[in-house]
């Protein structure tokens, strides 16, 4: 794991990039929510920006699966709110995760939303970007590096590789009914294209038979990562031919990446090194 997990003196000292960013100071504006994206779940890939809003935050709203590493970040003082434990392990229904973000603005608290990988793909970040604005509070987002991203840079398989891909396309496994969604499987089996996964593990076989019934090859390559970024994280490489197979005994979160590219991955186990915090963020704090 990193070097940052749930310590706070190093953490504290991350808080750097120059003077102007070096105190955790106080919150931007009073009274506004921030829709934080967390990353895929190593804190080391928080942008600069998460880690300072974060530690200007009030209150933390987040979900069940935020690395407690991500949250020992907030300030000491912050109220952690974790719409995701409930009793029945259901998560908060949306529509309240949405007035709860807006009636602790409007409280004037600075309220930080933080989403698991990038708020905007396939987070509802939007619904809760327009709720807060219809009920009158002031809110921004601040981008995370998507699941996808970090899968691929485990692996080192690009999304898009000269020769190999010209077009990524980022879809959903996971239709809205709990069945594999309607997606234009015809545009999607073409080939020189990658055709990224999310939320794809139960779907995967329905996944894999709907491309080749519309002519994508049995033989095309495709990179399985669970729990990208973090201590657990799988590498499995498939084709789509042997999906169903390839998923089974998977049960964290996935992305799947479908294309020529896939072939390209390491999938030997990760080599962890341990994690210094660079000279250069550390300089000067003491
Ligand atoms: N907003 C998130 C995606 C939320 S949807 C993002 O930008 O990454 C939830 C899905 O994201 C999971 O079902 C899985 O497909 C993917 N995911 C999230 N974290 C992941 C991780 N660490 N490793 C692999 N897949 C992950």
């Amino acid at each position: 794991m990193s070097g940052l997990s749930g310590r706070r003196a190093p953490v504290n000292r991350l808080v750097v990039l120059g003077r102007s960013s070096s105190r955790p100071a106080a919150p931007p504006r009073a009274g506004e929510v921030w829709l934080v994206g967390a990353g895929p779940g190593d804190p080391e890939l928080l942008t600069v920006k998460a880690l300072r809003i974060l530690q200007s935050a009030d209150v933390v709203v987040h979900d069940r699966l935020t690395p407690p590493a991500i949250l020992d970040l907030a300030r000491p003082d912050a109220r952690l709110i974790d719409v995701g434990k409930r009793k029945s392990r259901h998560t908060l229904p949306q529509e309240d995760i949405n007035r709860l973000l807006t009636a602790l603005a409007l409280d004037g608290l600075t309220v930080v939303r933080l989403k698991g990988g990038d708020p905007f793909m396939f987070g509802r970040g939007g619904e809760e970007l327009e709720a807060c604005r219809a009920a009158g509070a002031v809110a921004h987002v601040v981008p995370g590096v998507t699941a996808s991203l970090a899968a691929a840079a485990a692996a080192g398989a690009p999304l898009t590789h000269r020769g190999l891909a010209q077009a990524v396309t980022f879809v959903t496994g996971h239709a809205a009914s709990g069945e594999t969604p309607e997606l234009d499987w015809t545009s999607l089996a073409r080939t020189n294209q990658t055709v990224v996964v999310y939320m794809g593990l139960s779907t995967a076989p329905a996944v894999a038979g709907n491309l080749m019934a519309a002519g994508r090859a049995g033989s095309t390559p495709v990179l399985i990562v669970e729990n990208a970024s973090l201590p657990g994280e799988r590498r499995v490489a498939s084709t789509l031919l042997g999906l169903a197979q390839a998923v089974e005994g998977l049960d964290g979160p996935a992305i799947l990446i479908i294309g020529e590219t896939a072939a390209l991955a390491d999938v030997a186990p990760p080599v962890r090194e341990p994690a210094a915090v660079p000279a250069a963020l550390v300089g000067g704090v003491r």
